[in-house]
């Protein structure tokens, strides 16, 4: 049994970096609930924003490693305590202060609540001068294309760093819009950065001073699942560091090849100082 969630993984990269992270979300108040939450803790993130809910279950989803080649996915998550979060739950976490929040596609594709809660958090942080960063993490299970452009391109509008893979980017933009169109629409609308992830080709960042690409680093890759959330999280954790942009992609890409080099979504996370370990070594080394 493992723990799995977008910002989950973003918050415990950030925390095995050495900073200071905190989730803010809703568990079932049951075994499986204090499994999320004792995790989290482990991990070293702050779970004192997250609300246990009575009557609701845990979300669960199943990979069955059917072939080699074949894994089937079945999620039992409807309803469940984390679709259920809302906005009030978010009020306390967010006065708590911080200097950074990131917010992903899939919570608002949950529920309604969920949705105004992303929202609302999006919205009340960038007026206080938090930066907001949004990965958009589009899953077609959840919701389609047109529901998700139409919650997810007015969130992006309060954004600093909005990260998407290359055929997410419309998502965030008019329907339909090449990756030139939909970065500089975000551009226009005040996002700072867009961070495209493009797998074992590395990543593509943009500003208003224009594009940076870096490659990936080269590792045998054994699990690719959340290689996104660590990218993202090398990529904060270099912005909280105050690192410029390429030494921010630098660390972006290491973490991510640290995520595909190891099995599970966040469990090869690096720690600071193991952040030299992949970082041009060749394969079979020894430390
Ligand atoms: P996921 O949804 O599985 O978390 P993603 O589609 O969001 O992944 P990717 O573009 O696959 O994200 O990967 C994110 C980053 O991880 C890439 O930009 C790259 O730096 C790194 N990465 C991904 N695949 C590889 C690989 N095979 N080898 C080295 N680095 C990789």
């Amino acid at each position: 049994m493992h723990l799995a969630g977008a910002e989950c993984n973003v918050a415990i990269g950030l925390a095995r970096l050495g900073h200071r992270a905190a989730w803010a979300g809703r568990v079932s108040d049951d075994e499986l609930g204090e499994f999320v939450l004792r995790q989290l803790r482990a991990e070293g993130v702050d779970t004192d924003g997250a609300t246990r809910d009575p009557d609701r279950p845990a979300g669960l989803m199943f990979l069955e490693r059917r072939t080699a080649d074949v894994t089937r996915v079945r999620y039992h998550r409807a309803g469940s305590a984390g679709s259920a979060l809302s906005t009030d739950q978010l009020r306390g976490p967010l006065a708590a202060g911080a200097r950074l929040l990131h917010l992903t596609g899939i919570t608002p594709a949950l529920s309604d609540s969920a949705r105004a809660a992303v929202t609302w958090a999006a919205q009340a942080a960038s007026r206080s001068g938090i930066h907001v960063s949004l990965d958009v993490n589009h899953r077609a299970r959840l919701w389609s294309r047109d529901a998700a452009r139409a919650a997810l391109a007015p969130l992006a509008a309060h954004a600093s760093l909005v990260i998407a893979s290359a055929d997410e980017l419309d998502l965030v933009a008019e329907a339909g819009s090449d990756e030139d169109t939909a970065v500089a629409g975000l551009l226009r609308r005040g996002v700072e950065t867009v961070l495209v992830k493009l797998g074992a080709d590395g990543a593509r960042a943009y500003t208003r001073e224009g594009v940076r690409h870096a490659p990936a680093v080269a590792v045998t890759a054994v699990d690719t699942v959340g290689a996104g959330d660590a990218f993202t999280a090398g990529y904060l954790s270099g912005y909280l560091d105050g690192l410029d942009l390429a030494d921010r992609l630098r660390r972006a890409v290491t973490v991510g090849a640290f995520a595909v080099a190891c099995h599970g979504d966040w469990e090869g996370l690096p720690r600071r100082d193991e952040l030299p370990m992949i970082d041009g070594r060749p394969a079979g080394s020894t430390l």
